[in-house]
Order: structure tokens, then sequence, then C-alpha cells
């Protein structure tokens, strides 16, 4: 059956329940998901990625902005060779051309090695309706026509079924019993089959993996024999390729081929890499040459490349790593994570190509974990151009309820700051002595229901301010630096413990502190939600709240700290650059600052400070506590911070690594109040793998991981501890009076 895309929340909603449910497909990509990454960062050992990578940005950037002159070039080195080049302003013409081509040339039946591009201009079912006989040859391609699906994924087609699928297709098919469990048998079914369409083509049809405009060659790259029968035995040979595959030289094509094949399978090189240079000799054609036509295909890629942000689609060499690191595409497979395209360029290529409406229902399943930019082949900044997305929606349809509720609220501090503290006096009744809400049945809370939600703090951090301030460092002499706290509203309001414990260590160090109280949220929640003109001037407020002189502003939520290191730089440009330069993170202060500096020494696993007096009573030291570390998207990938917790954390504690530390909780902000049931599953499989490690607590560096991972850990009943990176290192303080 066709997948169908979705058109509205709650179509999308019931179509990702199905897909929880198919526990093949979860179990598959599961393994393919952690197998991939370790293959993947094998090769990765014996070059230089991220060079390559940037090498890679660099050539196609430059192409999308001439796309006009290597167009020209290509098509006339290529015409000199006997090619015929096409262009193509949108899938109704590409589709034209083609049908035009095998008109002209009298073609009854035509074989396709995979061509993404084809499916994004719907040509079988096209082709199909001429009356042609179009077959598929890559495996997985032929199984999902057997099927009449489209690709889950834009390497592996077909990963989403199971042998025993596969099989009862085949039986289908040839009207023979399948053996079910033998994949090799099967496989040399699809052979048995697929020859005799090869030896009867009239026609071949592939895409194009680079076009090389110098010499008007055309690169492709595959796995499987398929492709070269398809470009060789047919008497007719069509190319279909997007205008952002054309690229100045031959050198550029193998740059990107050093990491196209190791992103996309881990492979150094894929079985096949063919490069056409005109039109060669072909036994089958009366001229005793290849009747060879090259499509170039615009549809959206110009008006793509004028675009300062969108612009940055041409560097994708549908490689489909964005989906393999992908959570979400994890859990529900890419029927529900794309339309014809998939993973995270999928949604965005969904927009500029294909259905606005279903693009708007997909943007929102995003949940920003930065994977994908991470770890893409052209270092393409997905979840900003998906940001994007979200925030033209609001501006040209008007923003959803909640979000406009959002934004009324937080663009007015005091008023933000009066809700909240509204809504701590409302639900005292329902709070428990532990920090959750208890006196609520969960059921209340529907989906939502997956973790035990937080009560607010009795005081917020800025009540406790006027009493702390007197030992943020202003009585310590002369502070060795002086910095100012970044609260957000989470642990201003609801985990103030955590910056209560960053004070200890903040005065243990001798630094002065200030809290500026017009301070406000950092407006991530607003950009998420698309609300980018309510996130500017909520981001203003901050950067003015911050003018004074300091050494550094510190934060202790990661997501934080990456919108307003990276994310204000977006939305304010240059008038944050002072900002956001003295932007960091909590561990990397403690650790890459006072630490370095000598301003804390660690003792017999204990954190002291030089310049202490000699201490006289020690506190007890929970030295053999295991300790697990979960490394926040934000800080791992948007911030780059991976030592710094983990080297404190083993200055006071037993450090134990658990599986998948930097895997995403599912918290995702709003992510987690919109699809409640993805974020459920990634936070228990989160869980699932610090409780397998032997922990017994866990530390991370974010406030909504907090919320997400404590609740989730209150909820299933594990004896686990979450705190705060600050708590941990505060309860291993000497006590010094
Ligand atoms: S966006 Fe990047 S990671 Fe995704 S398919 Fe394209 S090149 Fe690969």
């Amino acid at each position: 059956m066709p997948h169908e895309s979705p058109r509205s929340a709650r179509a999308y909603h019931r179509q990702i329940e199905e897909a929880l449910n198919d526990s093949f497909q979860r179990r598959t990509l599961d393994k393919f998901a952690v197998e991939y990454r370790a293959s993947r960062d094998k090769v990765f050992e014996e070059i230089d990625g991220r060079e390559l990578i940037r090498r890679i940005a660099d050539v196609k950037d430059a192409a999308a902005q001439h796309i006009e002159e290597l167009y020209a070039q290509f098509k006339a080195e290529a015409e000199k060779r006997g090619v015929v080049v096409h262009r193509a302003a949108d899938a109704a013409a590409a589709r034209e051309i083609i049908a035009k081509i095998t008109a002209e040339n009298g073609v009854k039946s035509i074989v396709k090695s995979k061509c993404m591009t084809s499916e994004e201009i719907g040509l079988n079912a096209h082709l199909r309706a001429q009356g042609l006989d179009v077959c598929e040859t890559d495996l997985g391609e032929w199984i999902i026509q057997l099927r009449n699906e489209g690709p889950s994924h834009m390497v592996l087609p077909a990963i989403h079924l199971s042998r025993q699928q596969v099989a009862e297709d085949f039986e289908r098919v040839t009207g023979e019993k399948q053996d079910r469990e033998d994949v090799q048998r099967l496989v040399k079914v699809a052979r048995r089959e697929l020859r005799p369409k090869f030896e009867a083509a009239d026609m071949g049809i592939s895409g194009a993996n680079f076009c090389i405009a110098e010499t008007g060659s055309i690169a492709i790259v595959t796995n499987e024999g398929n492709g070269r029968l398809v470009n060789t035995l047919p008497r007719v040979h069509v190319a279909l390729a997007g205008l952002d595959k054309l690229v100045p030289k031959i050198d550029d094509a193998l740059t990107a081929l050093q990491v196209l094949p190791r992103n996309a399978t881990s492979q150094r090189l894929t079985s096949y890499v063919t490069f056409i240079d005109g039109a060669g000799p072909c036994a089958k054609s009366p001229t005793g040459r290849k009747i060879l036509h090259v499509v170039l295909l615009d549809n959206g890629r110009t008006k793509a490349a004028k675009d300062p942000l969108f612009s940055q689609v041409f560097r994708c060499v549908r490689c489909g790593a964005c989906a393999n690191v992908c959570p979400v595409f994890r859990l529900v497979g890419g029927h529900r994570m794309g339309h014809v395209y998939i993973g995270a360029i999928g949604l965005v290529l969904t927009y500029l190509f294909h259905d606005r409406q279903i693009a708007k229902t997909l943007c929102q399943n995003c949940i920003g974990c930065g994977s994908c930019k991470d770890i893409c082949s052209g270092g393409i900044d997905l979840p900003a151009l998906i940001q994007e997305i979200r925030a033209r929606f609001g501006r040209e349809d008007g923003s959803p309820l909640p979000a406009k509720l959002a934004s009324l609220a937080m663009k007015n501090r005091k008023l933000f700051h009066a809700l909240l503290r509204f809504a701590n006096f409302s639900h005292r009744p329902f709070a428990g002595s532990d920090g959750f809400v208890r006196h609520l049945p969960m059921a209340l809370f529907g989906k939502q229901g997956f973790k035990s939600l937080p009560s607010l703090a009795k005081k917020p951090f800025r009540d406790m301010w006027p009493e702390l301030q007197k030992g943020a460092g202003q009585d310590a002499g002369k502070p060795k630096l002086k910095i100012a706290l970044f609260a957000g509203c989470a642990q201003d309001f609801a985990y103030p413990q955590q910056l209560v414990a960053a004070m200890k260590v903040f005065a243990a160090a001798g630094v002065e502190v200030s809290f500026p109280m017009e301070q406000t949220c950092c407006g991530l929640p607003l950009t998420m939600l698309g609300e980018s003109k309510t996130a500017a001037e909520v981001a203003r407020q901050n950067v003015a709240a911050f003018a004074g002189e300091y050494d550094a502003i510190v934060t202790l939520c990661a997501s934080c700290a990456s919108h307003l290191k990276h994310g204000y730089a977006r939305l304010l440009g240059d008038d944050a650059a002072a900002f956001s330069a003295k932007v960091m993170d909590f561990s990397s202060f403690v650790n890459d600052v006072l630490v370095a500096r000598g301003l804390y020494v660690f003792e017999d696993s204990a954190l002291s400070t030089k310049h202490q007096a000699p201490s006289t009573k020690h506190q007890a030291l929970s030295t053999k506590e295991k300790v697990a570390y979960h490394a926040s998207c934000h800080l791992c990938r948007e911030l780059g911070v991976k030592e710094a917790p983990r080297a404190l954390i083993r200055q006071v504690a037993e450090y134990v690594p658990s599986a998948e530390e930097e895997s995403c909780c599912g918290f995702g902000g709003t992510f987690s109040a919109k699809f409640p049931e993805i974020s459920a599953e990634l936070m228990r499989k989160k869980l699932a793998h610090v409780t397998e490690s032997g922990a017994k607590r866990l530390v991370l560096d974010c406030p909504g991981c907090a919320m997400q991972l404590k609740g989730g850990a209150d909820k299933l009943g594990l004896d686990l501890k979450v705190t705060h990176i600050s708590e941990l290192l505060a309860e291993n303080l000497r006590d010094t009076k």
C-alpha cells in the first residue's frame, strides 16, 4: 500500500502511533542506528572528515551561486560528446521531456536504477500511464515497486520491510513458494526475475550523483551491478538529476566521493562508481552509439539558490545520514519522517519541492537535537532550516493559539514572571514535598503522563538572590573573576537548587557573581514555535540586561547556552556579538577556566580551592558513587562541549559510561508536549541505558533534560538520582569552616 503523507496533525499522530507499534521496523532501525554509528566512526578515522565536509560545502555553495554558468558549460561540453542536455523547469516539464524521448525512440520497456529525482517528479506513474513497462532494478527499489510504496530511506529504500514480507511479495510475483528465511535465495530470485528485463529494455533511466561542468560527464555511485546494466545495455539512456548536482570540476566530485560512501553506508568507496563521458558505443543502437540524454531539473532549485539560508540545500549529496542519526526517524521510520525525500533534508525538500501542507505538519516533528547537522556530508544547518520553515509558516499562516499566547506572555518579562508566580501559587495544593506534582491523577494529563511533572519551587532563584548575593564573591576580597549568571526560566522557577549549588562552587573559587534582574527567558521556546519576531525582542531584552562588564556570562542550561551563543547571532546579527562571545556553559567555565587557571584544585577526589585556608573539618565524600552522564544535545553538538563535564565527574565520583550517552532524552522543549508518544520512547531508552550501566546517579547539564529524566525515573520507579552537575560538585566540596 502506498504510504499516505499527513495533511493534518491529527492524521499524523495516528500514523505515528501505527509506526510506533511496528515492532519489526523499530528493532531494525534501532540495530541499524547503533551499527551505523560504530562503523561510520571507523571509516572516518582515516580522513579529516571536518575539512572535507568544509570543502564540499564551499564547492557546492559556489555552485549554487553560479548555476547558469555551470549549466551552460555542462551542456556545451556534454553536447560536444554526443549527449542531448535538457533543462526542466518543474516536475511536469521533466516528465514530459522524458515521455517525449520514449516516443521519439519507439521505447516500450524501461529499466531504472535508483534515482530519488525520479521519485521527486513521480516519473514511474507518468510513464506507466503512457503504456510503458517501467521496472526498478535496484533490489530495494524493486521490492517497494512491487508493493506500490515509496522509499522509506534514500539509500536503503526497503529498510522497513522484513525478509518474510519480501518473500510474500516475491511469491505473489513469481507464483512460486519462497523460503522466507533465506535472504540469499531471495536475492537470487530477484536477479532471475530482473535479468530478462535488462535484456529486453529499450531505455535505461538513472540518476546522476554529479554532473561535471568541465567535461560534460556524469558520475553515478551505486552498490549494485544493476546501475551499470541500466546505463549500458539499452540503446537509450536518460540520466535525470537536479541542477544541484552540477559541480565545476572532476576534483570536486572526487572530494565529495571521499565523504559520500563513508557517510551513507560506512564504506570507503561504493562497489561501483561510474563516470560517463559522452555517448559511448552501444551494440543495440542502430547508429552503434548510445542515445544519451541528460535531464537537469529545476523544480524550485534556482529559487532556493537565491535564498541566503536555503541555498544550503545545494550541499546535499543525498547520503541519507541525516535520517540514520535522527532519533525520530529511528522510532517512526522514513514514511513518517519525510514525504518523498526522507529525514531532516526530507522535511526541508518537502517544503521546497513538494507540498506546503505536508511540510507544515512534518516540520513539527523535528526535536532539534542537532544530530543531522553534526553528521551532514555538506555541513548543512538542517535544524536552522527547519526552524526557519516553522517561522515562515507562523508569519504566512498566522501562529496557532498556544504559540500566540506564549508570544504575548514572554515578550513582557514582568507579565511572564507574574504568570509563573501565579502558576506556582495555584499549583501549591497539588505539589508534593519531593519536587513533583503528586496530588492530581496522572490520567488527567493523557499522553503527557509518561513522566512525573515537576512542581515549581516555593521560592524562585531571583527571590533568593538578595540573600545569596551576600556570598556571591563580593565579600571575599578581590575577586579572581567577575561573572554574570543567566538563569533561564526552568532553573529560576523550577530548579533553583541547581543555581544555588553553582553559587557554592563559584564562591569556593572566589568568583564574583552578578544576577541581572532584568533577564528573562532566553527565547528558545519562541524560536521553536516559529515566533521569531518575539524571540528577537526577548533576545534584545537579555542583551541589554547583561550590558555590564563581566569576564563571562555563565548559564547552567545547555539549551540556553546554545541559543544565547548561536541563536542570538541569527536573530540579532552583530548586535549580539559581544554578548554571545562571553556566554559559557557551566561545565566549560568550571573545567576550562576555574580548574585550568588553578582556582580549583581537586584533592583526594574532592573539590577544594587553592585560595582557601587549609581545611580543618572535612565533609564525608561520596567518592565511590557510580555516576552516569547524559550529554545534552545542545551542549555536545551545538556547543561541541564533550570532555569538560566528564572530566569534572571523574574528579569527584566513579564515572560510568552508558550506551548512547549523546543521544537525545526526548525533551526538546515544546517537542515533548507536541509529540509525547515519541518523547516517552526516547526517555525510556535513555533511562534503560543508564540503568544497564549500573549507575546510581545520572548527571546532566540542562534543566530541560533534568525535567524529562528526573520525571521519567520517578514515574518508572527507578533507583536513580538525577541531578545537575553543579549539584554533584557542590555536594563534594570540602567544608572548610
Ligand atoms: S542533508 Fe546532509 S546528511 Fe542529509 S542526505 Fe543531504 S548530505 Fe546527507
